[in-house]
């Protein structure tokens, strides 16, 4: 028995035997063709694309109503990559002009393009290159055809997985869908982290998986028996029976929790000592509202826009981005926390890749904020289509990334400047839309005060801030393991952010992943934190947790976890914080 390490997606514990799906395709063939075979070549390279895109276009048409509602859109990212002309039509190029086999031509662009979104600085844009990879995986599975390896049996026979954990190199979202259609129990793959469309879907679908694990597929062997325990990011191999029994006992008392949850839905979101505290939901695309139908979320604490402006060639317009918000504002009720762009410079007018003159920005360049003060252009007809919209549901407005003040004067003129024109030209809008600004940057963090100042309320994002504050890239899967949302650094910094809103009679909200993970639910009440944002699937959890706690009880523990000197101290802190039950 021994035990590997990754990052975990989920809270489940699965029990089952490996399945090797060894996507390693060391032995692409690789030769140049006769004249006379050029024909066919090109005939069979576009039978694989029409193969995979009628499989994808099958996946997309048997999706299980109980899908999440992005399902159906990572599919679409896919079906949209597979007919960009790098992969669908520059091999042909290849075919016919170099004479390169299929496989080869394929090999080719797909590195290219993978190559692309790797030099991309925006950490969404970057995990797209994992999607060209499965599409271009897919591509060469039909390709290769000769079906020596377990995923070509794997994927297109439709034989039951009960009780079977893929081990993979990687998942793409399709696989995912269809692997638990057949009853797949949980995956480990070699790639991956925490924010990939698969791991996001994971979470939605409630597979337990474990992504990042880097020699997986040489250290697990085809038939082990596994345990994967997501919440801890760890898998077993060869557990010992005690071992079993253990994990056997966890996975009752976790489905019985789960059923138990759903109770507290009816229940008011406050603590045992009546202190309210509101939750709410952190979306992506318009049609993600559908998943907080019955859900408990109070409103929406973010929703990411860039999404409206991906995988396209042309930013939407202000009128498409008008009735997107406008569906989103008329279908939730409470507030709607809209945050304007957060995109790379390399996307400054079209959503997708510019085929040329890219300019490849670090994680510390010009985006969010600063790309749109530097391109109002983009900028104002969001704004313009916010405030429009705003007169149907409870928008605010949340400006991401601000680092100085000088930026936020800049982002506050430019409002006062878009009111200014939609009431000159007589356009019906909303003028008390509450304007708020995303604390994710460090150097914001610690000048909160000077911020909450001109806002009329503060998001902490945890994400970027651990990101930046750590100097971890938060994609960077070989730094990973320093990502620390306990790190003294990181809870001052979350304390004074509290503090410094509470001073300026502003609320303070959470939507970055610590948001929605109950290791840290009583911590953050402690410390003083009101307002949490978080993905869909993890509102019930943290309800739960904010119910059983009691703010007299976890304020003191909180400050000490706040004054720890060393790490053992602190975690023994927190575990005592976290095991501590409410008569
Ligand atoms: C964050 O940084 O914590 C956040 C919520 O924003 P995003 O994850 O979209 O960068
Ligand atoms: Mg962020």
């Amino acid at each position: 028995m021994y035990t590997l390490h990754g990052t975990g997606i989920g809270r489940g514990i699965a029990m089952g035997h490996a399945l090797i799906w060894d996507q390693e395709q060391s032995t692409i063939p690789m030769h140049h063709l006769d004249q006379s075979q050029v024909d066919s070549e090109i005939g069979r390279f576009s039978h694989a694309i029409s193969l995979v895109r009628s499989e994808l276009r099958r996946v997309q048409d048997t999706l299980p109503e109980s899908a999440p509602p992005e399902t159906a859109a990572f599919i679409d990212v896919h079906l949209m990559m597979l007919d960009d002309p790098v992969i669908s039509q520059q091999p042909v190029e290849s075919i016919a002009q170099q004479r390169l086999n299929a496989e080869w031509a394929l090999k080719n662009h797909g590195d290219t393009l993978v190559a692309f979104f790797e030099g991309i600085a925006d950490p969404y844009l970057r995990t797209k290159k994992e999607d060209v990879a499965q599409v271009v995986d897919r591509v060469m599975d039909v390709l290769l055809q000769s079906g020596s390896t377990a995923i070509e049996s794997t994927r297109t026979v439709d034989t039951p997985l009960d009780g079977k954990i893929i081990v993979a190199r990687d998942v793409s979202p399709a696989d995912a869908i269809t692997l638990r259609h057949r009853h797949m129990v949980a995956f480990i793959t070699s790639l991956g982290g925490p924010i990939s469309h698969t791991a996001i879907l994971a979470r939605s679908l409630g597979i337990p998986a474990v992504v990042g694990m880097h020699d997986v597929l040489s250290t697990i062997q085809d038939g082990d028996p596994l345990i994967v325990d997501a919440a801890n990011g760890t898998v077993i191999v060869a557990p010992d029976t005690s071992t079993i029994e253990f994990f056997e006992r966890k996975h009752t008392e976790q489905r019985d929790r789960e059923s138990r949850l759903t109770k507290v839905l009816g229940k008011a979101v406050v603590t045992q000592d009546n202190e309210p505290v509101s939750i709410l939901a952190n979306i992506e695309l318009p049609d993600d509202v559908t998943a907080l139908q019955g859900s408990g979320a109070a409103g929406v604490g973010l929703y990411r826009t860039e999404f409206l402006f991906m995988n396209r060639n042309e930013s939407p317009s202000e009128e498409e981005q008008y009735s997107a918000y406008c569906q989103v504002l008329k279908s939730v009720s409470g507030p709607v926390t809209i945050r304007t762009l957060d995109l790379g410079a390399d996307k400054q007018i079209a959503g997708a890749r510019v085929e040329s003159n890219v300019q490849v920005t670090p994680a510390l360049g010009l985006r969010a904020i600063r790309l749109c003060l530097s391109e109002p252009a983009l900028f104002k007809p969001q704004l313009r289509a916010i405030f429009r919209a705003a007169l149907f549901g409870e928008a605010r407005v949340m400006i991401p990334m601000l680092s100085s003040l000088q930026e936020l004067e800049q982002s506050l003129a430019i409002i006062r400047e878009v009111r200014a024109e939609l009431k000159r030209d007589g356009i019906a809008f909303n003028e008390d839309v509450p304007i708020g600004g995303m604390i994710e940057v460090p150097a914001a963090a610690i000048a909160a005060d000077l911020f909450a100042r001109k806002l009329d309320f503060l998001s902490i994002g945890t994400n970027d801030l651990i990101q930046y504050t750590l100097a971890i890239d938060r994609v960077d899967d070989s730094v990973n393991y320093l990502y620390d949302p306990l790190h003294p650094s990181v809870l001052r910094l979350i304390h004074s952010v509290l503090k410094a809103g509470r001073e300026a009679r502003i609320p303070v909200a959470m939507c970055g992943e610590m948001a929605g993970d109950t290791h840290f639910t009583r911590l953050l009440l402690g410390l003083g934190l009101r307002e949490f944002s978080m993905e869909p699937s993890q509102l019930l959890e943290v309800r739960q947790q904010i119910l059983s706690s009691r703010i007299t009880d976890v304020e003191p523990i909180a400050n000490a976890i706040l004054a720890c000197k060393d790490t053992d101290t602190l975690y023994q802190q927190l575990e005592q914080l976290n095991a501590m039950s409410v008569s």
